[in-house]
């Protein structure tokens, strides 16, 4: 079961010059759901998860956050009150080993400092499996592990919403596997997940509900079995 209404956008409109990317998209995300966003490519997901997570600032429209409304606000205020992107956060510093990111991501987002930064750090490399590879440089991390330290990056921050942009792309479907129970677990312990993914096995497998956009519009937002049988989000994606 899910909760209150975490994430309200009304009306959200993006215009890059003359080109409308997201045109009057109205959606809700409520405390401790599991919601797949879909969409062709170059369909506004991204341009969406950009205006929630503030790092465009001059959409139109509004969105709230536990009933605030988010306003003009910074991405760095919106990763403080809970709202945290996997890519949001600067990528790894690859000279650094995968522990001084962390450490340096927690302060970042957190302004915890000192033991308090250095526990927390602890605790996210233990959850995400990452123990062992502590102490490697980021520069030398496969694929999964480095998708790992993203997202153990993202956890870092605390988040209340957490948004995955994409993070499965280019994986194996035993790795796919992997984030995904990481995602269910981060899930269980309470974090509301906005999943984009290409990969349609996963985001069936996560998501509760599935919004779509086509062209910039919400053309479609329900049950998972609902959306991927609806006409119109088969249309959208033969026309890419
Ligand atoms: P998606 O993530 O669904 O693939 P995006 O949100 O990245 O789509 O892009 C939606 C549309 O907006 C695309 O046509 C893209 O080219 C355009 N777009 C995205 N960002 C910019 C930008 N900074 N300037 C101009 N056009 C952009
Ligand atoms: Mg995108």
């Amino acid at each position: 079961m899910t909760g209150e209404t975490i994430l309200e956008v009304r009306d959200l409109t993006m215009r890059f010059g003359g080109f409308v990317a997201l045109d009057s998209v109205d959606a809700e995300v409520r405390e401790g759901e599991r919601l797949g966003l879909i969409g062709p490519n170059g369909s506004g997901k991204t341009t969406m998860i950009n205006c929630i997570s503030g790092a465009l600032g001059n959409y139109t429209g509004t969105v709230r956050f536990r009933g605030r409304d988010l306003g003009r606000s910074k991405p760095h205020r919106r990763t403080r009150l809970g709202i945290v992107r996997s890519f949001q956060i600067p990528r790894p510093f690859k000279s650094q080993t995968v522990r001084e990111n962390l450490a340096i991501t927690i302060e970042y987002a957190t302004g915890a400092a000192g033991a308090e930064r250095d526990d927390r750090a602890e605790a996210v490399l233990q959850s995400m499996g990452l123990g062992p590879r502590a102490d490697a440089i980021s520069a030398g991390l496969t694929q999964i592990e480095m998708r790992k330290l993203e997202l153990a990056r993202a956890l870092a921050a605390r988040p209340q919403l957490l948004i995955s942009d994409e993070a499965m792309a280019g994986l194996s479907s035993g790795e796919v596997d992997e984030l995904l129970e990481i995602l269910f677990r981060l899930n269980e312990d309470g974090v509301t997940i906005i999943m984009i993914e290409h990969i349609m096995r996963a985001v069936m497998r996560f998501s509760e509900r599935i919004v779509v956009l086509d062209a910039g519009k919400k053309i479609a937002d329900g049950d998972p079995d609902t959306v991927v049988a609806d006409p119109a989000v088969e249309r959208a994606y033969l026309g890419d």
